[in-house]
């Protein structure tokens, strides 16, 4: 490992790579580990690789931070959510380009996530006007009851590099609106983009020192920083956004500490295509809801599942447009399909596509790969058993399943047998079936006539079984706030004895 790279000194023109605990930018052990451009391999920076040290020294400027933090006054706080916002805004073009090196987000994924932010930066300036609580009526004569909602303390979170910028924030707006201060544990894929760039911001926006804290680490070195996490008081919430795999083994440790978590994990998202669906929003659903981020969002629609009368005329025409998508350099502006993140992604989405034709499948179009670029690819007449197929796991590459059913009944049945229960969607131009069909559907998101990625900032976003647990947006208050009841009695109270 090299010398951390000085401030504003890398080779990418990125700003600070290292970490930021306590309102500083600090070099720590100065230990560092490459992060690398997906598409090209180029270095993007030198990051500073942290440790048990300064994830406890983060951990205590958090907490030492919290108590100011609760208490300041609303506008305050809002001004300082608003300045955040506009210095976002201001930034779009390097943010942007940022993405696309550190992660390869084509210039449409990165412009959403940097609009996505700013919307809810703004939209959270003006919760802490917003209600804390609720006066209840009480059987006791003379008792006065009241129930009031207060921050948590320090809130963990760990960003993930798919969508790095938007989901980093959204673990750092939602604690801090609500009067947490938080530590930020990005991905070592992302580090920049999923942690020091919203660090950054934060600091120009004069948030006080200690409210928010990022601190990175190097591959295979995550649970050092995270057992901090665990084993401090002053955290009292584990905010995760990944795999279900790493949930169980955070999810398992927070209860073993009993502290809170929120877990945000992935899904098997199914399309249903009812006879009736109109055919080019079918097929516009189908492709962006596949192929947006080349099928690395949790939210990204895995299998379509088609009325059987209209499956050969949809097959054809996903196809068609699957191959109108051009691949290529995330930094060009027309580039949809940019290259997945490692080269296991790429290997993954490989094997499985292998193993599906390898037991039978029809590959329709793609199934091949340049560099870590993975061209659009739809596979039908897939075997139950295919891991692609097979709604136990989900394939984060641009792959996409069709399936024919013989009715919409059998498409809900076939789509409720996974284990998750993130987001699915149904075209139909029957609303009424649709909603129907919705109210049954066991997953915390469904869409009628949308893709199954629709998110909004101000919609709670929420998964149900294994998709884990916990909301964005506004309904997030009962992740990151506790319950308190206070009551005043008048005159004298009667006790049994
Ligand atoms: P992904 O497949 O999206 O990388 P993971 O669930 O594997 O998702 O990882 C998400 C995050 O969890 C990463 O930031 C990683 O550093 C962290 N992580 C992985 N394993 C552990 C662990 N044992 N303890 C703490 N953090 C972990």
């Amino acid at each position: 490992m090299g010398a951390v790279a000085e401030q504003n000194e890398t080779r990418s023109g990125i700003g600070h790579t290292t970490h930021f605990i306590n309102g500083e930018w600090s070099k720590a052990g100065g230990r560092t580990f490459p992060d690398y451009n997906p598409y090209n391999g180029e270095l993007v920076a030198e990051i500073a690789a942290g440790g048990r040290a300064e994830s406890e020294a983060a951990v205590v400027a958090a907490h030492a931070a919290f108590p100011a933090w609760a208490a300041m006054l609303p506008a305050e706080r809002q001004r300082l959510f608003f300045k955040a916002a506009d210095i976002t805004e201001r930034r779009l073009d390097d943010i942007v380009h940022t993405m696309a090196i550190e992660t390869g987000a084509s210039k449409t994924f990165a412009t959403f996530q940097v609009r996505w932010s700013v919307t809810l930066m703004r939209q959270a300036a003006n919760w802490g006007y917003l209600p804390y609580g609720d006066v209840m009526r009480s059987d006791t004569p003379g008792r006065f009851a009241m129930v009031t909602r207060k921050p948590l303390g320090v809130v963990a979170g760990f960003t993930p590099w798919n969508g790095a910028f938007n989901l980093a924030w959204r673990a750092i707006v939602l604690p801090m609106a609500f009067g947490n201060t938080v530590v930020i544990k990005p991905s070592e894929e992302a580090p920049i983009s999923a942690g020091l760039l919203q660090a950054e911001i934060l600091e120009e926006a004069g948030f006080p020192a200690g409210t928010v804290n990022v601190v990175t680490h190097a591959p295979g070195e995550a649970a050092t920083v995270a057992d901090v996490f665990f084993e401090s008081r002053a955290v009292r919430c584990i905010n995760f956004t990944g795999s279900d795999k790493t949930a169980r083994i955070l999810g398992g440790r927070a209860g073993q500490a009993l502290k809170r978590s929120v877990l945000e994990l992935g899904g098997y998202n199914p399309l249903l295509v009812l006879a009736d669906a109109n055919m080019d929003d079918a097929v516009n659903a189908a492709v962006f809801g596949t192929f947006f981020h080349q099928g690395q969002i949790c939210m990204n629609t895995r299998k379509v599942l088609i009325e059987q009368p209209i499956h050969d005329e949809f097959v054809k025409r996903v196809a068609a447009k699957a191959l109108t998508l051009k691949s290529g350099d995330p930094l060009k502006a027309d580039t949809i399909i940019g290259p997945l993140i490692n080269d296991a992604a790429l290997a993954s989405a490989v094997s499985r596509v292998k193993d599906a034709t390898d037991r039978g499948a029809r590959l329709v179009v793609g199934g091949t790969s340049e560099g870590r670029i993975y061209a659009p690819t739809v596979l039908t007449h897939v075997p139950h058993d295919a891991i692609v197929a097979s709604q136990l796991q989900e394939t984060f590459g641009p792959v996409l399943v069709v399936e024919s059913v013989n009715s919409a009944e059998e498409a809900l049945q076939r789509a409720q047998e996974t284990p998750y229960g993130l987001s699915a969607a149904i075209m139909t131009t029957n609303q009424a079936r649709g909603l129907d069909l919705a109210q049954r559907f066991d997953t915390g998101v469904i869409h009628v006539n949308a893709s199954t990625m629709a998110g909004e900032p101000s919609l709670p976003t929420t998964g149900v079984k294994d998709s884990g647990w916990g909301s964005s947006g506004y309904y997030s208050v009962h992740d990151f706030t506790e319950l308190r009841l206070t009551t005043l009695t008048q005159g004298s109270a009667h006790y049994p004895f």
